[in-house]
């Protein structure tokens, strides 16, 4: 990645939220790279999926530190005692505030050299999506406005969709299957996203710790070969299981009612939704500032490169 004067020395990596959907992925791309890798988890029952999650992880080489990031002297603590080097976040939605709390403790122990906080998604200083989308995106922006008050070298992820079947009526976009009987097609299914393999948003991430490049940057996620609108997505998965399948529209006014509806997480992801597959907010931006890089990919090797520098080929996602 980059040419050795990129490589920064930095190695100890403490990852919060490894047991979540996008935080494994992360957690495993540590680890395959040989990082020192630590995982912060919460005391108490963990669940047997959990646990599962735990072990393996274990099993990689993890380090495990029991914590939670809303306690401020026991993240100081811990910072200082593993002399933590970068520390990356992908706590859910609706803990994301608890991170100011670490970028005070970030702050106060002045050593940490790379903090990637909990976002994972769009660009939420460029993206307004509708309520209770919004609230999520506000959280998240007191958190970078924290992050940079403080001086803490930093990069927001802004991966775009997972590599998946887009529902808007989920509770999370875990894998599940496409749909077998019907296509949901989300207003005339011609607007684009982005769709990003998980193992990927995991293998960019841990890329970006070691390219100097990518300091107090967003870095986008854009594979032009996964750049698909609905319908085209519907026609790649018709080819795979060998038949069509009917296609039903779901206006507009259908996701805003599902997110009005308030049931949270799914009203969430019906925000996000509409501001995806009707606003178009992946696509309706272009590169343009300062801060924004892009990362693609030369043949195998992932690389991180700066906007306007001609573009190898683009990578590509193996979902
Ligand atoms: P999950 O809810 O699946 O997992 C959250 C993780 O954070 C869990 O491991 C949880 O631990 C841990 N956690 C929560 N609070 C604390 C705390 N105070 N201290 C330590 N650990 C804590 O999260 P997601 O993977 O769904 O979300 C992560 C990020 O990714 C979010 O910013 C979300 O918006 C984004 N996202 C993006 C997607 C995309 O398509 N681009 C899809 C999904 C998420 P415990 O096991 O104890 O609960």
């Amino acid at each position: 990645c980059g040419s050795s004067s990129n490589v920064s020395e930095a190695g100890r990596t403490m990852i919060v939220g490894s047991t979540g959907f996008i935080g494994r992925f992360v957690a495993e791309a540590s680890l395959d790279s040989g990082r020192p890798t630590y995982l912060l988890v919460r005391p108490g029952p963990a669940s047997p999926s959990k646990t599962f999650i735990i072990n393996s992880l274990q099993e990689k080489g993890a380090i495990i530190i029991h914590g939670s990031i809303d306690d401020r002297d026991l993240m100081e603590k811990v910072l200082k005692e593993h002399k933590i080097e970068v520390v990356i976040s992908a706590v859910g939605g609706e803990r994301i505030s608890d991170q100011l709390i670490l970028v005070e403790a970030i702050k106060a122990v002045g050593t940490v050299k790379r903090f990637i906080p909990s976002e994972f998604g769009h660009d939420i200083d460029r993206a307004d999506p509708e309520e209770p989308g919004l609230t999520m995106y506000r959280g998240k922006r007191e958190v970078r406005r924290c992050i940079e008050g403080a001086g803490i070298p930093y990069t927001y992820i802004c991966c775009n969709s997972i590599a998946a079947w887009p529902y808007h009526d989920n509770t999370h976009p875990a894998d599940v299957l496409p749909p077998l009987d019907r296509f949901k097609i989300y207003g005339d299914g011609t607007v684009k996203a982005y769709f990003v393999a998980g193992s990927d948003i995991g293998k960019f991430t841990i890329k970006t710790i070691d390219d100097h490049r990518t300091i107090n940057k967003s870095l986008h996620f854009r594979p032009s070969s996964n750049w698909l609108n609905m319908n085209e997505l519907a026609s790649l998965w018709e080819e795979k299981i060998g038949r069509t399948l009917p296609r039903v529209t779901v206006s507009e006014d259908d996701l805003l009612a599902a997110a009005r509806a308030m049931i949270i997480p799914q009203s969430v992801v019906a925000a996000l939704t509409h501001d995806i597959f009707i606003r178009g907010c992946q696509v309706n931006y272009s590169m343009e500032k300062p801060t924004d890089v892009e990362s693609v990919s030369s043949s195998k090797e992932a690389a991180i490169i700066v906007p306007n520098a001609p573009k190898p080929e683009a990578m590509a996602i193996t979902a």
